[in-house]
């Protein structure tokens, strides 16, 4: 165990007010590709970029194309939950950490036993009828072909925030309110390069400021603890 590690694990064990701020590197681990890494491989199958595809005029333009992108690339059904988000949901059980904010869409905080968990750009498991608001499973969206519809009629949209969207304000107050009032803030698999998202790290007033990513962020020199590693590797030693 590195002494970063070490510092971390001592800081955890005295700490009974944690909140936890996620981002896609959380997910890579459970075998999720972050698409914005890999952006020149869709290129060959798709002719639009993803956050073309992956956006709101363009799902209510060519709702078909955006299916066949988002069967293929979105939706990881089989994932499984990695040693940080198992971790997490331990911290929960013990009254450690009191929320999970995440930008993450996959639902593996939940899969892993979290409550607790504000999902900024919303969830994959989610769907509703855009015209009458009926939810409909995950299934219902993977098992089909072309545009998903409700039985009146109406196109199916999955609860996922596009480009051009806004964050829901419920969720972004709520994760607000618990990085206000959080002792200890870790950071974890996100570059912090996205905003809004990125800018709630400027409401947490602790000491105990900790990221956790491999490669370094804007944010490390504003960090009480950095550490360069994959989130999961270092979790597993906590
Ligand atoms: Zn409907």
């Amino acid at each position: 165990m590195t002494s970063e590690i070490a510092k971390l694990k001592e800081w955890v064990d005295g700490c009974d007010n944690i909140v936890f701020f996620g981002g896609a590197g959380v997910s890579t681990e459970s075998g999720i590709p972050d698409f914005r890494s890999v952006d020149g491989l869709y290129n060959q199958q798709y002719k639009y970029p993803p956050e073309t595809i992956l956006s709101h005029t363009f799902f209510l333009s060519e709702t078909a194309e955006f299916y066949r992108f988002y069967r293929a690339k979105m939706l990881a059904l089989d994932a499984q939950p990695n040693a940080a988000h198992l971790k997490l949901a331990e911290w929960e059980r013990e009254g450690k950490c009191r929320a999970v904010v995440t930008q993450n869409i996959d639902g593996l905080h939940q899969k892993a036993g979290s409550k607790e968990v504000l999902e900024l750009h919303g969830s994959v498991l989610r769907n509703y009828c855009m015209r009458c608001r009926k939810p409909y499973p995950v299934e219902k969206i993977a098992s089909g072909t072309g545009i998903p519809k409700c039985s009146c009629g109406g196109t199916i949209k999955p609860d996922v925030v596009l480009y051009e969207e806004g964050l829901d304000s419920y969720t972004i107050n709520k994760s607000v309110e618990y990085i206000s009032k959080a002792d200890m803030l870790i950071i974890g698999g996100t570059s912090l390069a996205v905003y809004p998202a990125a800018g709630l790290i400027d409401y947490y007033r602790g000491n105990k400021l900790v990221l956790v990513n491999k490669s370094p962020t804007p944010a490390d020199r504003r960090a009480d603890l950095v550490i360069h590693a994959p989130i999961g590797e270092v979790f597993s030693q906590l």
